[in-house]
């Protein structure tokens, strides 16, 4: 798409969150008015996963000023698994840009599930979003570095920076997945096939595969969500961690796909970009205002977090984020009569 935007003067649209008092009293009653839910089923297709303890919730505000909220079982870790596709583009944007990773990735949602196969087919071999699987492990083929060890420590500092602290691997995470992914190596060697990654595919999975292991809190995701919110400077250690112009890429892509096939139901409901994984965290970002992060184990079937996704809705109204809500201006004066 031409949208005829080059160097025009860009200006931003940002609001201001309710008082800190109220912002900390939601976000305690976004945990305790869905705590009682136990629908949905733990991920079991990495058998490591299968382990998690399903009562776990916790649920994390943080501002861009770097105030935090936080209710729950919030700094409880867990692996990011496909969090990890939101900041691993921003790096891959930060480096290549804006038209150069939409066209080797492409923004566009599949409408199928996060590792659908049949999707690249009917797509020509396309990724179509960085989202996906098969976009995800497109972009992360990307990101720079002459060899795997390199991408790997390029994609953990810039993840930490995100976090503002140092990430570790979860190792029991990685090798329970490595030995199970055979489909993301099928993915992968699909998009081989069609010219769409130029590395050793097994090694772009198996670089993918580290990345989803990162352990991360829903108090990290917050934070690294309020860098997203922050124009890509991290709100507790004042790093800049990408450019203001990537975020509102990354969002963008997030609001259209960071839920999969239910990003139109996610965004009717909750009217945020936001990114969900399958261990069961969950993050959304407010653009000017906060990072939301959730952690709650239980999925729907399409692999998001059902009682994240329930608390971020509640927030979403009572803080008054929702990025298409709009009040009439009530006084006549501003209409010139
Ligand atoms: N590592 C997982 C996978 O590739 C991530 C999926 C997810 O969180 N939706 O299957």
């Amino acid at each position: 798409m031409d949208s005829n935007v080059e160097g025009i003067e860009q200006s931003v649209s940002t609001g201001t969150l309710p008082g800190w008092e109220q912002v900390d009293a939601r976000v305690i009653a976004s945990l305790e008015r869905n705590r009682a839910c136990t629908d949905g089923a733990v991920a079991d297709y990495i058998p490591v996963l299968a382990q998690a303890d399903p009562e776990l919730f916790g649920v994390c505000v943080v501002e861009v000023d770097g105030g935090l909220h936080v209710a729950g079982d919030s700094e409880v870790e867990f692996s990011i698994q496909s969090i990890s596709k939101a900041f691993v583009y921003a790096l891959v944007c930060e480096e290549y840009g804006h038209a150069a990773v939409a066209d080797m990735v492409g923004v566009n949602n599949t409408g199928l599930a996060f590792n659908s196969v049949i999707a690249i087919e009917l797509n020509e071999g396309h990724p179509m979003n960085p989202m996906v699987n098969a976009g995800a492990l497109a972009t992360t083929a990307l990101m720079p570095g002459a060899a795997p060890d390199e991408q790997w420590a390029a994609i953990q500092a810039g993840l930490s920076a995100f976090a503002g602290r140092d990430l570790v691997l979860d190792e029991e995470v990685y090798q329970s997945e490595a030995a199970t992914n055979t489909r993301n190596r099928a993915i992968a060697r699909l998009l081989e096939s069609y010219g769409r990654i130029n590395r050793d595919p097994l090694e772009v999975v198996d670089l993918y595969t580290k990345q989803c292991s990162l352990l991360v809190s829903a108090r990290d995701l917050a934070i690294m969500g309020a860098t997203l919110a922050d124009g890509g400077v991290n709100p507790v250690t004042g790093e800049r961690v990408v450019s203001a112009d990537v975020c509102r890429d990354t969002l963008a892509i997030l609001a259209a796909n960071g839920l999969y096939e239910r990003s139109g139901e996610w965004l009717f409901e909750i009217g945020l970009p936001g990114k969900s994984g399958v261990s069961g965290g969950l993050l959304t970002i407010s653009p000017g205002k906060a990072g939301i992060g959730t952690f709650s184990p239980r999925l729907d079937p399409a692999g998001n977090s059902v009682r994240g996704q329930q608390a971020t809705a509640y927030l979403s109204r009572v803080l008054g984020l929702n990025i298409f809500a709009s009040q009439a201006v009530a006084s006549s004066q501003n209409r010139g009569s």
